[in-house]
């Protein structure tokens, strides 16, 4: 029988890639968002194929459906929309991974969450390996985000030790491409729009704080090998691409590739600003065979002409 997927957040940046990765292996996918972050013009292409359906939900309410797999992705990814309201990221985080725990363990589904660099916050350790605790500021601005993925990470643990559920924990660093919203508000897209309009870019700080960028397809091949990887490894385990660069190359390198005029502007840096962060992903080579494959230059390019057809549209 065909398996039932459930991706929680499936209408937004890497949801909506899952949802089409995960069809084109021949599952039966259900798509819940509530559309915070998330848009329908990411899913639009999937909307014909009948084994494809989408449900307007908020996760931090209980969800009553029957599949056999699930892939917890609801939750604002930017900082500028976690920040919007707080409360309501915590409450998402929290909250929408008790009930979608809660739904694993009526069904006995093995279930993903989809966890965050941010849990190392501003780190002292580099590259971040899965051991290291972190430093993260629990009263910042960037707290309802990070100690709500943090507390979700607990809940996952805490129900495999108490109830034996099959769990799986990524934690995904910056990872870019298309369908990402033009006014999301990272770095890659507010960088790259920028750039196409001609407009100043926008360098936060001196521009000399680090990310390692991963582009999508990579990501969501490992997300799946993880789903589908033995039951006794759970996690956590670090996914993204370990190439870092600072603020000031990356801005260098998308005016090059867009052959822009823009110039750069520096504005204040915002709080609790990571200053550096490089996964280091031994493990997840080790236990996944996966690594990376597709280089800065290459993601940035067609996730340049992504956004040349979004903004002449
Ligand atoms: P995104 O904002 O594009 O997607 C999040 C989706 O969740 C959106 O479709 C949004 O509408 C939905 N959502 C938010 N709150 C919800 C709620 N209460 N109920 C139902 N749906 C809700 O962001 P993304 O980059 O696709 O991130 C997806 C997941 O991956 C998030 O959990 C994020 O924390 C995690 N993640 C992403 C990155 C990255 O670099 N993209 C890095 C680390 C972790
Ligand atoms: N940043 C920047 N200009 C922007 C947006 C972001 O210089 O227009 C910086 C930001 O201060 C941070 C880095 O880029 O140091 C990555 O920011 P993003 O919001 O993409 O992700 P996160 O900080 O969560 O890794």
């Amino acid at each position: 029988m065909t398996s039932r997927v459930l991706v929680t957040g499936g209408a937004g940046f890497l949801g909506s890639h899952l949802c089409e990765k995960l069809l084109a292996a021949g599952k039966d996918v259900l798509c819940v968002d509530n559309f915070y972050t998330g848009r329908k013009q990411n899913i639009a292409h999937l909307m014909g194929n009948p084994y494809f359906e989408v449900m307007r939900h908020d996760v931090t309410f209980p969800l009553y459906v029957e599949v056999d797999e699930i892939y917890n992705l609801a939750c604002p990814a930017s900082p500028v929309h976690y920040q919007f309201d707080p409360v309501q990221t915590t409450k998402t985080s929290v909250h929408g991974a008790i009930n979608m725990l809660g739904l694993a363990r009526r069904l006995k589904a093995r279930i993903l969450q989809a966890s965050t660099s941010e849990v190392y916050g501003d780190p002292e350790v580099h590259p971040q390996p899965e051991a290291y605790w972190g430093k993260v500021n629990p009263i910042g601005i960037r707290s309802c985000y990070d100690e709500g993925k943090r507390c979700a990470e607990t809940l996952f643990f805490d129900y495999w030790r108490q109830h034996q559920l099959e769990i799986k924990v990524v934690r995904i660093f910056n990872t870019y491409g298309p369908r990402m919203h033009p006014n999301d508000g990272r770095v890659v897209s507010n960088f790259i729009v920028q750039a196409l309009n001609g407009q100043d870019i926008t360098i936060y700080g001196d521009g000399q704080q680090t990310r390692s960028f991963c582009y999508v397809d990579d990501l969501i091949d490992v997300m799946v090998k993880m789903m589908d990887s033995p039951s006794d490894f759970t996690g956590p385990v670090n996914i993204g691409n370990p190439g870092e660069f600072t603020m000031l190359e990356l801005a260098e390198k998308v005016i090059k590739l867009t052959k822009s005029k823009s110039k750069l502007i520096f504005e204040p840096l915002p709080s609790d600003d990571p200053k550096q962060r490089q996964p280091n992903i031994e493990l997840a080579k080790q236990q996944l065979d996966w690594e990376p494959k597709v280089q800065l230059d290459d993601g940035l390019q067609q996730t340049i002409s992504y956004f040349r057809k979004v903004l002449a549209a």
